[in-house]
């Protein structure tokens, strides 16, 4: 694509960035074709191409966002699947980040936006405060329905949904400290405890935990652990997500240099893509650069490390059907594809791929919150494709989409690290304790 910026705009490290991935853009539409948005809504303008038009155009010429950008781009779900899809390796994902961080600094939102998404940043990154917020939706659920019928307030009425029933306490394993091995220390990992996930199911960290242990991992979760900034990132909040990742880099850090780090485990592909990015993120920060290119450098989705090691025989004949729904963070964001079905497989459930797996099920950080309708209709239309594989259970690894997709099936949904920590010899999750009991007086 031809692009025309003055030197003066290309002086601007950001604007030069997103020169270089517009020009690598030959207009081929290829991405249109896998992206959930124009999937469902059918305008140009809201295809990767569409989008990538306008950021071009409010770019060049150096405007404040408006309206219809907004609109826009506000409605693209950072799902990357046009990423995967692009043959001539269009960065999209650090074109939309400027964007939204060009949106961010030029747009005066409506109040009522303005307060859902200032009440979000505020509470979302800190785990106490989403426990609070938990408790609270519980006791507000009833407004819900009042709250659809205001158009503005509708995000309101989809957070309060999507709140779990049940809210669950800090625990020893998502609270700082280290978990030594028994045997010879194989391996030494930081586990990223998470904000949001550790209040929806601690049971993720805790069978992390157990399973690194039982290959003779030993696990460090460090003191001062914040939010990764991946919530505040996608939404074009850059002074905030820089500051949570120079000090993410910091902590890390420090742990390599002192006790030595083999790994960076992330359990929420979302976070993932961002901490993994760590590096380009801050590769203008002279102060922060090396570090976080060395912090970034080790990061590795949990179903990523696990499929490099030696993994036992596993303990739990069963006879069980997954569906494994890819999550976009993970396959698009971090192209991590082969790696959960293999290990699934080789604990011995038998692996199901949905149609349209490379669609995204709407989750995508707060957009299930911000985008209720859109992410209702990706919700129904995953949820039909992986029911139709007629499956025992449904597996992912990322907690968004586990909240998103179980708020719309009865098929009962985890963490992919709980079902190999249960094969593998930990406790049958909570989730499918009823469906292994009668499992097993199933014909194998
Ligand atoms: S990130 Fe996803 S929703 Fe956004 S343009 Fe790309 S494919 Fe479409
Ligand atoms: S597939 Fe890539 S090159 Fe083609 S229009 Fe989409 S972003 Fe541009």
């Amino acid at each position: 694509m031809q692009t025309n910026f003055t030197p003066e705009q290309l002086a601007d490290p950001a604007v030069a960035q997103s020169e270089a991935i517009l020009r690598k853009c030959v207009h081929c539409g290829f991405c249109t074709a896998t992206c959930p948005t124009y999937v469902t809504l059918g305008n140009e303008l809201d295809s990767p191409r569409g989008r990538i038009y306008l950021i071009k155009d409010m770019l060049e010429n150096g405007r404040d966002a408006d309206e219809q950008i907004v609109t826009h781009i506000d409605r693209c779900l950072s799902c990357l699947a046009c990423m995967t899809t692009c043959p001539s390796g269009v960065n999209y994902m650090h074109l939309v980040d400027h964007a939204r961080a060009h949106i961010e600094k030029t747009y005066r939102r409506p109040l009522a936006n303005r307060m859902i998404r200032n009440m979000l940043a505020l509470i979302l990154p800190y785990p106490g405060r989403f426990r609070l917020a938990l408790r609270l939706a519980k006791i507000g659920r009833p407004l819900a329905a009042l709250f659809d019928a205001i158009k503005p307030l509708a995000p309101l009425g989809a957070m309060l949904r999507l709140a779990p029933s049940k809210v669950e306490a800090a625990t020893v394993h998502t609270s700082p400290g280290q978990f030594a091995v028994e045997g010879t220390r194989k391996a030494r990992v930081a586990l990223l405890t998470g904000c949001a996930q550790p209040a929806l199911d601690a049971g993720i960290n805790r069978a992390t935990i157990e399973l690194l242990n039982r290959l003779d991992v030993e696990v460090v979760l460090p003191k001062g652990e914040a939010c990764c900034g991946s919530l505040v990132h996608h939404m074009g909040r850059e002074e905030q997500a820089l500051a949570a990742a120079r000090h993410m880099v910091g902590l890390w850090h420090e742990e390599i240099e002192r006790d030595g780090l083999d790994a960076i485990i992330i359990t929420t592909s979302g976070c993932g893509t961002t901490v993994k990015d760590y590096g380009h993120m801050l590769r203008n920060d002279p102060e922060w650069a090396e570090r976080a290119e060395r912090v970034s450098g080790i990061v590795k989705d949990i179903t990523e490390f696990l499929v490099e090691r030696d993994m036992p025989a596993t303990l739990r004949p069963h006879n069980l059907t997954v569906a494994y729904h890819a999550a976009c963070s993970l396959q698009h964001g971090q192209r991590v594809t082969t790696a959960p079905k293999k290990l699934l497989e080789a604990a011995g459930f038998t692996v199901k791929q949905p149609a349209e797996s490379h669609l995204c099920c709407g989750s995508a950080g707060t957009y299930n919150i911000l985008q209720p309708e859109i992410a209702g209709k990706l919700r129904a239309r995953k949820v039909t494709n992986i029911e139709k594989t007629r499956p025992d259970l449904i597996a992912a690894g990322n907690i968004g989409c586990l909240t998103q997709i179980g708020s719309g099936t009865d098929v009962p949904i985890l963490h992919t690290v709980k079902l190999l920590n249960w094969a593998y010899g930990g406790e049958v999750p909570s989730e499918i304790a009823s469906l292994v009991e009668q499992n097993r007086s199933r014909p194998a």
